[in-house]
């Protein structure tokens, strides 16, 4: 089972998301407390979620439950450079680094 952000840039901004957010020093906190809530109704299944964008950054607190799988996207990369070698893809290699070990890395992007 899937369960992702929308497909933008923009994450919600109520009083609750927002203080979630404070707490968690991340807009990723509410989403992976929400997909926790999913995968503690279904204990059986896998669930996958995409962190890109406003969700790359793991929330400071919260973890992901064992059956819940976080792919990173590439898809703010700059596909026409190594990562290592491109400053601007520092801050997803620091994720890479920081982030839940159940993380998985899922390549996807645009081509112009
Ligand atoms: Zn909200």
């Amino acid at each position: 089972m899937s369960v992702s952000q929308n497909d933008n840039p923009f994450y919600c901004s109520c009083d609750r998301c927002s203080a979630v957010i404070k707490e968690e020093n991340a807009p990723s906190g509410p989403l992976i407390r929400f997909i926790n809530a999913v995968a503690d109704t279904f204990p059986d299944k896998e669930i996958s979620t995409l962190a890109y964008q406003f969700s790359r950054k793991a929330p400071a607190i919260t973890k992901p439950r064992k059956n819940v799988q976080v792919m990173l996207c590439t898809i703010e990369l700059n596909r026409s450079k190594a990562i290592a070698e491109d400053p601007g893809s520092a801050s997803f290699v620091k994720d890479i680094k920081t982030g839940p070990l159940s993380r998985i890395i899922f390549s996807c992007g645009t081509t112009l």
